[in-house]
């Protein structure tokens, strides 16, 4: 009989998965169910908070992947029984596998901020999801008065897209200069270094007065005591480890994740935040026959991204292919690149290619194959990349979801 595989959660992770297992075995039996009618991709969503991108152009559909023969149901899993291989909705739907591939990105630890939840996120967005949570920040950015704090507070290590608190840091500062200029953006940080940190500061300098008396940037780093322990919703306020209190007119708190929740639900974390795999199948060590990938898994050293996502998907598409006909999965290379925009026409990236040691099951970047944009890179080149980062965004929506 043709394999039948379920894929929880459709994002770029899921959704890869999906339309590449059905292009690698058109006879399979691929169902997709995710939450939502409609995606929305955090990728870009930075322009969108800072008035470069309309919102519409962040979301897509899943008639593509219908389109591809693929049984796309819109409801939200709430049990995985890896015995009795079903995959149970709140709706009452379930569906049988021979294998299953879970991809259901982060969920909040709110938890680790004293006064921060769910509720408390409608006041102080995270924006770490897309969504309303996007559309949510983006009107607060545009109904403060000139003159007001913006604070940022990401998170420590792992979380979510690496640099992307610092791009929409960059893009916040680029709206406040144009429009607020008597404002500020003060970062409140858990950490002392970030992704891609020196060409960051770099265009911060550039753009925004980093460094001087007039910055629109103030970036409080974890030595200085910024890591966030605590908010309070009334009064606006944020408190830090040993830099004080601060009040915020907008607040966007990135709280510390974890895993999607019914990765925990199924067993599938080992009492971590993340779910151990072998990082050649993304097979997960604690649950076989179940794969995990994207946000979701620990997949170090590769950053958890949209580009990660789509990458692994295709490898554990195979793999899943291979291990469900009693096969030997094939050995993945897998890449990695993440576009920052850090002001006008300035754009940058980071990229990595990976090899899977099966020996010490570890991702090994090749050597020479990535790298950083350089430091001393001309306007030419910075405007390039911004191009680069668009077309990389029409080509991943196209990847993923077309
Ligand atoms: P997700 O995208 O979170 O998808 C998970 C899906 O599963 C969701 O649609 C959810 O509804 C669904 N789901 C969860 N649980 C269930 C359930 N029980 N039942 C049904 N459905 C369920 N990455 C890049 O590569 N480049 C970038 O430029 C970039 N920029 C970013 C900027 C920002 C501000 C942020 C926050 C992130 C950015 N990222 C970027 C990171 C990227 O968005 C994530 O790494 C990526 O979305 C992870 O994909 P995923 O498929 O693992 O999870």
């Amino acid at each position: 009989a043709a394999p039948r595989f379920v894929i929880v959660g459709g994002g770029p992770g899921g959704a890869t998965a999906a339309k590449y297992l059905k292009r690698y075995a058109p006879a399979a039996e691929v169902t997709l169910i995710e939450a939502n009618p409609t995606y929305t991709t955090c990728f870009m969503s930075n322009e969108v908070l800072g008035g470069l991108r309309d919102f519409s152009t962040i979301q897509v559909g899943y008639d593509g992947l219908s389109g591809h023969g693929i049984t796309v149901i819109h409801d939200l899993v709430t049990a995985i029984d890896p015995e009795g291989k079903t995959v149970t909705t709140q709706g009452g739907e379930s569906v049988a596998f021979d294998r299953c591939i879970v991809a259901p990105g982060i969920d909040f630890k709110y938890d680790a901020v004293e006064g921060y939840s769910a509720e408390a996120a409608e006041i102080m967005p995270h924006a770490w999801k897309a969504g309303p949570q996007t559309t949510l920040l983006r009107s607060q950015l545009e109904a403060m008065e000139d003159g007001g704090t913006v604070i940022v507070a990401p998170p420590d290590n792992p979380f979510r897209c690496p640099p992307g608190p610092y791009e929409r840091i960059s893009l916040i500062a680029n709206y406040l200069k144009q429009h607020k200029p008597k404002s500020k953006v003060l970062v409140l940080d858990a950490k002392d270094k970030f992704s891609k940190m020196p060409l960051f500061t770099q265009a911060w300098e550039m753009f925004y007065g980093y460094g001087t008396d007039n910055s629109l940037i103030e970036w409080v780093s974890k030595s200085d005591g910024g890591t966030v322990t605590g908010v309070n919703t009334e009064t606006m306020e944020v408190t830090t480890a040993g830099a004080g209190t601060f009040k915020g007119d907008v607040v966007n708190l990135i709280p510390p994740q974890s895993a999607g929740a019914i990765a925990r639900s199924t067993g599938l974390l080992e009492g971590g935040d993340w779910a151990p795999v072998n990082k050649g199948t993304f097979e997960s060590l604690a649950v076989p026959g179940i794969h995990v990938l994207g946000d979701a898994s620990i997949a170090a050293a590769m950053p958890k991204s949209g580009a990660s996502a789509n990458s692994q998907a295709k490898a554990t598409a195979a793999s899943a292919l291979a291990l469900s006909m009693g096969q030997e999965p094939p050995m993945p290379t897998l890449a990695n690149a993440c576009y920052s925009i850090g002001g006008p026409e300035h754009g940058f990236s980071v990229a990595a290619v990976y090899n899977y040691d099966d020996f010490e099951n570890k991702l090994v970047p090749v050597e020479g194959a990535g790298g950083v944009s350089p430091i001393d890179a001309g306007a030419d080149s910075r405007r390039r990349e911004m191009f680069y980062a668009h077309s990389w965004f029409e080509n991943m929506k196209a990847d993923c979801w077309g």
